[in-house]
Protein backbone atom coordinates (compact mmCIF):
# COMPACT_ATOMS: atom_id res chain seq x y z
CA UNK A 1 0.00 0.00 0.00
CA UNK A 2 2.16 3.38 -1.15
CA UNK A 3 -0.77 5.60 -1.45
CA UNK A 4 -3.32 7.48 0.18
CA UNK A 5 -7.11 7.13 -0.53
CA UNK A 6 -10.09 6.82 1.61
CA UNK A 7 -11.71 4.32 2.78
CA UNK A 8 -13.56 2.28 -0.32
CA UNK A 9 -17.39 2.48 -0.27
CA UNK A 10 -20.13 0.15 -1.02
CA UNK A 11 -20.21 1.26 -4.70
CA UNK A 12 -16.55 0.78 -5.33
CA UNK A 13 -17.25 -2.97 -3.32
CA UNK A 14 -20.27 -4.13 -4.93
CA UNK A 15 -18.89 -4.71 -8.39
CA UNK A 16 -15.21 -6.47 -7.50
CA UNK A 17 -14.89 -9.86 -8.66
CA UNK A 18 -14.18 -12.37 -6.01
CA UNK A 19 -11.15 -14.58 -6.91
CA UNK A 20 -9.68 -17.79 -4.40
CA UNK A 21 -10.82 -18.30 -0.93
CA UNK A 22 -7.95 -17.32 1.51
CA UNK A 23 -8.82 -18.92 4.64
CA UNK A 24 -12.26 -18.94 6.86
CA UNK A 25 -13.00 -19.17 10.54
CA UNK A 26 -16.18 -19.09 12.27
CA UNK A 27 -17.23 -15.71 11.46
CA UNK A 28 -15.48 -14.81 8.03
CA UNK A 29 -14.92 -16.47 4.52
CA UNK A 30 -12.15 -14.18 3.09
CA UNK A 31 -10.97 -14.16 -0.56
CA UNK A 32 -9.12 -12.26 -2.67
CA UNK A 33 -9.79 -9.31 -4.46
CA UNK A 34 -8.28 -6.62 -6.85
CA UNK A 35 -8.99 -3.11 -6.85
CA UNK A 36 -6.89 -0.82 -9.92
CA UNK A 37 -4.29 -3.83 -9.96
CA UNK A 38 -3.85 -4.20 -6.00
CA UNK A 39 -4.08 -7.98 -4.81
CA UNK A 40 -6.86 -7.15 -1.92
CA UNK A 41 -8.62 -9.91 1.10
CA UNK A 42 -12.32 -9.43 0.66
CA UNK A 43 -13.94 -10.66 4.14
CA UNK A 44 -17.58 -11.98 4.04
CA UNK A 45 -19.89 -13.17 7.12
CA UNK A 46 -19.77 -16.96 7.35
CA UNK A 47 -22.92 -17.29 9.65
CA UNK A 48 -25.79 -15.33 10.30
CA UNK A 49 -25.37 -15.73 14.27
CA UNK A 50 -21.82 -13.89 14.40
CA UNK A 51 -23.17 -10.91 12.24
CA UNK A 52 -23.09 -8.17 15.27
CA UNK A 53 -19.46 -9.91 15.94
CA UNK A 54 -18.57 -9.29 11.59
CA UNK A 55 -19.48 -5.79 12.60
CA UNK A 56 -17.74 -5.25 15.59
CA UNK A 57 -14.72 -6.05 13.80
CA UNK A 58 -15.12 -3.64 11.02
CA UNK A 59 -15.49 -0.94 13.96
CA UNK A 60 -12.46 -1.83 15.48
CA UNK A 61 -10.55 -1.79 12.17
CA UNK A 62 -12.07 1.70 11.77
CA UNK A 63 -10.78 2.51 15.04
CA UNK A 64 -7.80 0.80 15.53
CA UNK A 65 -6.86 0.24 11.88
CA UNK A 66 -4.14 3.09 11.45
CA UNK A 67 -1.80 1.30 13.86
CA UNK A 68 1.34 -0.68 12.19
CA UNK A 69 0.23 -3.62 14.77
CA UNK A 70 -3.49 -3.97 12.73
CA UNK A 71 -4.03 -4.94 9.15
CA UNK A 72 -5.11 -2.11 7.25
CA UNK A 73 -8.58 -1.88 6.69
CA UNK A 74 -9.35 -0.44 2.85
CA UNK A 75 -12.82 -0.39 2.44
CA UNK A 76 -16.38 -1.43 4.15
CA UNK A 77 -19.97 -2.08 3.33
CA UNK A 78 -22.04 -2.87 6.22
CA UNK A 79 -25.36 -3.34 4.29
CA UNK A 80 -23.54 -6.74 2.81
CA UNK A 81 -21.93 -6.91 5.23
CA UNK A 82 -18.35 -7.03 3.82
CA UNK A 83 -15.13 -5.64 4.26
CA UNK A 84 -11.52 -4.97 2.21
CA UNK A 85 -8.47 -5.62 4.16
CA UNK A 86 -4.63 -5.58 3.25
CA UNK A 87 -3.97 -9.33 1.48
CA UNK A 88 -0.82 -10.98 3.24
CA UNK A 89 0.67 -13.04 0.89
CA UNK A 90 2.33 -15.20 3.72
CA UNK A 91 -0.97 -15.87 5.36
CA UNK A 92 -1.58 -16.38 9.10
CA UNK A 93 0.82 -17.11 11.88
CA UNK A 94 0.29 -20.45 11.70
CA UNK A 95 3.07 -20.66 8.59
CA UNK A 96 6.05 -19.60 10.45
CA UNK A 97 8.05 -23.22 9.48
CA UNK A 98 6.43 -22.72 6.05
CA UNK A 99 8.14 -19.56 5.69
CA UNK A 100 11.20 -19.68 7.45
CA UNK A 101 12.29 -23.20 7.50
CA UNK A 102 13.60 -25.02 10.25
CA UNK A 103 17.06 -24.15 10.91
CA UNK A 104 18.38 -21.80 13.11
CA UNK A 105 19.46 -18.78 10.82
CA UNK A 106 16.10 -17.91 10.85
CA UNK A 107 16.23 -17.30 14.75
CA UNK A 108 16.70 -13.40 14.53
CA UNK A 109 13.91 -13.27 12.50
CA UNK A 110 11.55 -15.52 14.60
CA UNK A 111 12.31 -14.08 17.55
CA UNK A 112 11.44 -10.70 15.93
CA UNK A 113 7.90 -12.46 15.77
CA UNK A 114 8.10 -13.06 19.38
CA UNK A 115 8.93 -9.06 20.32
CA UNK A 116 6.20 -8.00 17.42
CA UNK A 117 3.46 -10.37 19.38
CA UNK A 118 4.27 -8.75 22.89
CA UNK A 119 4.48 -5.43 21.18
CA UNK A 120 0.77 -6.20 20.21
CA UNK A 121 -0.54 -6.97 22.95
CA UNK A 122 1.05 -4.32 24.94
CA UNK A 123 -0.85 -2.11 22.20
CA UNK A 124 -3.87 -3.38 23.19
CA UNK A 125 -3.41 -3.98 26.90
CA UNK A 126 -2.35 -0.13 27.31
CA UNK A 127 -4.99 1.34 24.11
CA UNK A 128 -6.63 4.85 25.76
CA UNK A 129 -10.05 3.24 25.62
CA UNK A 130 -9.20 0.50 28.81
CA UNK A 131 -7.35 -2.85 27.92
CA UNK A 132 -8.27 -4.77 25.26
CA UNK A 133 -8.27 -8.78 25.62
CA UNK A 134 -7.77 -11.43 22.40
CA UNK A 135 -10.93 -13.13 23.23
CA UNK A 136 -10.51 -15.78 20.59
CA UNK A 137 -7.67 -17.25 21.81
CA UNK A 138 -8.84 -20.61 23.24
CA UNK A 139 -5.84 -23.10 21.48
CA UNK A 140 -2.81 -22.43 20.17
CA UNK A 141 -3.67 -22.96 16.08
CA UNK A 142 -6.65 -20.02 16.54
CA UNK A 143 -4.36 -17.81 18.32
CA UNK A 144 -2.14 -18.18 15.47
CA UNK A 145 -4.68 -17.75 13.08
CA UNK A 146 -5.88 -14.43 14.33
CA UNK A 147 -2.57 -12.94 12.94
CA UNK A 148 -0.58 -12.54 9.83
CA UNK A 149 3.14 -12.35 8.67
CA UNK A 150 4.02 -9.80 6.31
CA UNK A 151 6.32 -9.69 3.57
CA UNK A 152 9.00 -7.88 5.76
CA UNK A 153 9.05 -10.61 8.39
CA UNK A 154 6.66 -8.93 10.82
CA UNK A 155 3.30 -9.85 12.43
CA UNK A 156 -0.09 -7.81 12.36
CA UNK A 157 -3.27 -8.41 14.09
CA UNK A 158 -5.73 -9.65 11.44
CA UNK A 159 -8.89 -10.56 13.19
CA UNK A 160 -10.10 -8.42 15.85
CA UNK A 161 -13.81 -9.09 15.97
CA UNK A 162 -13.64 -10.63 19.70
CA UNK A 163 -11.64 -8.30 21.37
CA UNK A 164 -12.89 -7.22 24.88
CA UNK A 165 -12.71 -4.34 26.73
CA UNK A 166 -11.53 -5.52 30.23
CA UNK A 167 -13.89 -3.68 32.77
CA UNK A 168 -13.13 -2.34 36.14
CA UNK A 169 -13.36 -6.04 38.04
CA UNK A 170 -12.37 -8.30 34.77
CA UNK A 171 -14.32 -9.12 31.70
CA UNK A 172 -15.52 -13.25 30.31
CA UNK A 173 -14.96 -13.98 26.82
CA UNK A 174 -17.68 -15.45 25.26
CA UNK A 175 -20.51 -17.22 26.58
CA UNK A 176 -19.07 -20.65 26.49
CA UNK A 177 -17.00 -22.50 28.99
CA UNK A 178 -13.26 -22.71 28.08
CA UNK A 179 -11.20 -25.81 28.70
CA UNK A 180 -7.99 -27.29 27.70
CA UNK A 181 -4.37 -26.52 28.31
CA UNK A 182 -4.15 -23.40 26.39
CA UNK A 183 -6.32 -21.76 28.20
CA UNK A 184 -5.49 -19.34 31.14
CA UNK A 185 -6.38 -21.46 34.67
CA UNK A 186 -8.22 -18.24 35.66
CA UNK A 187 -10.39 -18.93 32.46
CA UNK A 188 -11.57 -22.34 33.32
CA UNK A 189 -15.03 -22.56 35.38
CA UNK A 190 -14.13 -23.16 39.05
CA UNK A 191 -17.07 -24.65 40.27
CA UNK A 192 -16.66 -28.42 39.59
CA UNK A 193 -19.99 -30.60 39.43
CA UNK A 194 -21.47 -27.08 38.98
CA UNK A 195 -23.41 -26.89 35.00
CA UNK A 196 -21.46 -23.36 33.37
CA UNK A 197 -23.28 -20.23 33.76
CA UNK A 198 -21.33 -17.09 32.34
CA UNK A 199 -22.93 -14.65 34.91
CA UNK A 200 -21.51 -16.93 37.49
CA UNK A 201 -17.86 -16.97 35.99
CA UNK A 202 -15.65 -15.07 37.87
CA UNK A 203 -14.20 -12.36 35.96
CA UNK A 204 -10.32 -12.14 34.64
CA UNK A 205 -8.12 -9.36 32.96
CA UNK A 206 -5.84 -8.65 30.28
CA UNK A 207 -3.44 -11.10 32.07
CA UNK A 208 -4.85 -14.01 30.49
CA UNK A 209 -3.11 -13.21 27.17
CA UNK A 210 -0.16 -12.63 29.46
CA UNK A 211 -0.47 -16.70 30.39
CA UNK A 212 -0.26 -17.67 26.64
CA UNK A 213 2.71 -15.98 25.29
CA UNK A 214 5.20 -18.75 26.13
CA UNK A 215 3.71 -20.96 24.00
CA UNK A 216 3.36 -18.47 21.28
CA UNK A 217 6.68 -17.65 21.29
CA UNK A 218 8.20 -20.84 21.63
CA UNK A 219 5.94 -22.29 18.33
CA UNK A 220 7.67 -18.34 16.63
CA UNK A 221 11.06 -19.69 17.51
CA UNK A 222 10.66 -23.13 16.29
CA UNK A 223 12.66 -26.80 17.45
CA UNK A 224 15.86 -26.12 16.15
CA UNK A 225 19.42 -26.24 18.51
CA UNK A 226 19.75 -22.28 18.45
CA UNK A 227 15.94 -21.99 19.72
CA UNK A 228 17.10 -24.81 22.14
CA UNK A 229 19.49 -22.01 23.59
CA UNK A 230 17.16 -19.21 23.19
CA UNK A 231 15.06 -20.96 25.36
CA UNK A 232 17.46 -21.15 28.04
CA UNK A 233 17.48 -17.16 28.36
CA UNK A 234 13.64 -16.53 28.19
CA UNK A 235 13.47 -19.16 30.96
CA UNK A 236 12.47 -16.82 33.76
CA UNK A 237 10.59 -14.67 32.28
CA UNK A 238 8.42 -17.04 30.37
CA UNK A 239 8.57 -18.96 33.80
CA UNK A 240 6.64 -15.49 35.67
CA UNK A 241 4.24 -15.58 32.64
CA UNK A 242 2.69 -18.71 33.72
CA UNK A 243 2.48 -17.52 37.22
CA UNK A 244 -1.48 -19.26 38.58
CA UNK A 245 -1.87 -15.73 40.56
CA UNK A 246 -2.33 -13.12 37.23
CA UNK A 247 -1.82 -10.27 39.04
CA UNK A 248 1.96 -11.54 39.79
CA UNK A 249 2.87 -12.13 36.10
CA UNK A 250 4.20 -9.31 34.17
CA UNK A 251 2.35 -6.71 32.52
CA UNK A 252 3.37 -6.91 28.25
CA UNK A 253 4.85 -3.82 28.05
CA UNK A 254 7.76 -5.12 30.61
CA UNK A 255 7.54 -8.17 29.20
CA UNK A 256 8.66 -6.33 25.83
CA UNK A 257 11.02 -4.63 27.48
CA UNK A 258 12.61 -7.43 28.59
CA UNK A 259 12.49 -9.32 24.99
CA UNK A 260 14.18 -6.25 23.16
CA UNK A 261 16.81 -6.21 25.92
CA UNK A 262 17.55 -9.68 24.71
CA UNK A 263 17.14 -9.07 21.18
CA UNK A 264 20.20 -6.37 21.67
CA UNK A 265 21.93 -8.40 24.02
CA UNK A 266 21.62 -11.83 22.03
CA UNK A 267 21.18 -10.49 18.37
CA UNK A 268 23.02 -7.31 18.35
CA UNK A 269 19.51 -5.76 17.19
CA UNK A 270 18.94 -2.41 19.08
CA UNK A 271 14.59 -1.78 19.83
CA UNK A 272 13.31 0.96 17.90
CA UNK A 273 14.16 4.37 19.03
CA UNK A 274 10.82 5.54 19.24
CA UNK A 275 7.75 3.92 19.42
CA UNK A 276 6.09 3.88 16.09
CA UNK A 277 2.63 2.99 15.84
P1 LIG B 1 -12.64 -15.44 11.58
O1 LIG B 1 -13.07 -14.16 12.26
O2 LIG B 1 -13.77 -16.17 10.97
O3 LIG B 1 -11.80 -16.30 12.49
P2 LIG B 1 -10.20 -14.42 10.35
O4 LIG B 1 -10.26 -12.93 10.27
O5 LIG B 1 -9.41 -15.01 11.49
O6 LIG B 1 -11.70 -15.01 10.35
O7 LIG B 1 -9.65 -14.96 8.96
C1 LIG B 1 -9.56 -16.35 8.69
C2 LIG B 1 -8.28 -16.68 7.97
O8 LIG B 1 -8.26 -16.06 6.68
C3 LIG B 1 -7.00 -16.20 8.65
O9 LIG B 1 -6.56 -17.11 9.62
C4 LIG B 1 -6.03 -16.11 7.48
O10 LIG B 1 -5.50 -17.39 7.19
C5 LIG B 1 -6.93 -15.69 6.32
N1 LIG B 1 -6.88 -14.23 6.11
C6 LIG B 1 -7.76 -13.33 6.62
N2 LIG B 1 -7.45 -12.07 6.23
C7 LIG B 1 -6.34 -12.16 5.47
C8 LIG B 1 -5.51 -11.21 4.76
N3 LIG B 1 -5.78 -9.89 4.80
N4 LIG B 1 -4.43 -11.67 4.08
C9 LIG B 1 -4.16 -12.99 4.07
N5 LIG B 1 -4.89 -13.95 4.69
C10 LIG B 1 -5.97 -13.55 5.39
MG1 LIG C 1 -10.11 -15.75 13.32
MG1 LIG D 1 -12.89 -13.90 14.39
Amino acid sequence: MNECHSWLACDDIRHLDVGELIGFGAVKHVYQTSWQNNTMAVAFLNNNNYSADFLFGIEVLKQLGWSKYIVQLIGFCEEVPVFLTEYHPAGSSVNVDIIFGNDSHSLSQRFQLCIDYVKILAFLHDSPAGPLMMCDSSTLVKTLEQYLLTTSGNLVLNDVDSLAKVMEGGTVCGHRELKGDFVAPEQKWPFDGDEYRTERMPPYSEKADVWKIPPVCSFFLGKSDGARALHYHLHNMHRRCREKEPHRRPSARELLRAYETLNWSYFGKKAEEKEEL
